[in-house]
C-alpha cells in the first residue's frame, strides 16, 4: 500500500459521501515504525503524523521537525498526568481526553502557557472494560465539564472493539458528537477509514497501511 494509495482512497471515500475534497485529515501512525519509513513519508510531503506513547515521540519528533517544517505530531494513546506537560509541549492534538484529573492538569497547563493543544474526547463507545474513554452516558457530562474548565475541545475520538461491525461506532461517536455541538470526529484505522470518511470522519488515523506492520520484536 502505502500513502499515495491511502490518500487515493480518502479522496475517493470523500467523493463518495458527497464531501467537500480535503475535508479528512490523514493522521499518519508512525508508532513503532522504523525511522527510515517515518523518513520517507516526511520526504513526500507529509506533515501530519500520529504516535501513540509520550515518550517514544519525544525520542524521534524534535529531531525530525527541525528537519522538515511544518510538522505536527497528534498524540492518540493514553495520556498520564505526570507526563502532560511534556505533551502539551510536543503535540498539535491530543486524542485521549478521557477523565476529569487529566482535563484539570491540561487546563492548568493551558492557563500557565496562554495555548493549548487541540483536543479530543475519546469515547469507548464498546464499553469495554480495558479499553481507555468516557464511557457513552457520561459523554455530555464530560464533554460539558471540560468547557467549563475552558478547554479547547476539537471533538470526539474512539477506537471500536476489533470483534464489533466499526459503523456502529462511528455512528454512535457521531451521534454523541453532534448533540453536544463538536464538529471533529478522529475515527478510523487502516481496516475502517473508507466507512468512517463515509460516516463524517474528519481525522482518520492509518498506520500500518501507510507504514507497512509494524514490528514489535
Ligand atoms: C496504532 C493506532 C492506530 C493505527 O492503527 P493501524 O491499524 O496501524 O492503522 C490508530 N489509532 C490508534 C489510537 C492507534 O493506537
Amino acid at each position: 500500500m502505502g500513502l499515495d494509495e491511502i490518500k487515493a482512497r480518502i479522496a475517493a471515500a470523500e467523493a463518495e459521501a458527497d464531501r467537500p475534497a480535503g475535508s479528512v485529515q490523514l493522521i499518519a501512525v508512525s508508532k513503532v515504525q522504523p525511522l527510515e519509513r517515518v523518513v520517507s513519508v516526511l520526504e513526500a510531503g507529509h506533515r501530519l503524523f500520529g504516535e501513540n506513547k509520550v515518550q517514544e515521540a519525544q525520542g524521534k519528533w524534535p529531531e525530525l521537525m527541525g528537519r522538515f517544517d511544518g510538522v505536527s505530531v497528534h498524540l492518540l494513546g493514553p495520556l498520564q498526568t505526570n507526563k502532560a506537560k511534556a505533551a502539551v509541549e510536543l503535540f498539535g492534538a491530543i486524542h485521549s481526553l478521557d477523565r476529569e484529573k487529566l482535563a484539570r492538569k491540561l487546563a492548568d497547563l493551558a492557563q500557565a502557557r496562554g495555548a493549548c493543544p487541540e483536543l479530543f474526547v475519546q469515547v469507548n463507545t464498546g464499553e469495554e472494560p480495558q479499553k481507555a474513554g468516557v464511557m457513552p452516558d457520561v459523554a455530555d457530562a464530560f464533554v460539558a465539564s471540560c468547557r467549563a474548565m475552558d478547554l479547547p475541545l476539537a471533538g470526539l475520538m474512539c477506537i471500536p472493539p476489533v470483534d464489533e461491525a466499526p459503523s456502529l461506532h462511528f455512528g454512535l461517536l457521531r451521534k454523541i458528537a453532534e448533540r453536544n455541538g463538536l464538529s471533529g470526529l478522529s475515527m478510523g484505522m487502516s481496516d475502517d477509514f473508507e466507512q468512517a470518511v463515509a460516516l463524517g470522519a474528519t481525522h482518520v488515523r492509518v498506520g500500518s497501511a501507510i507504514f507497512g506492520a509494524r514490528d514489535y520484536g
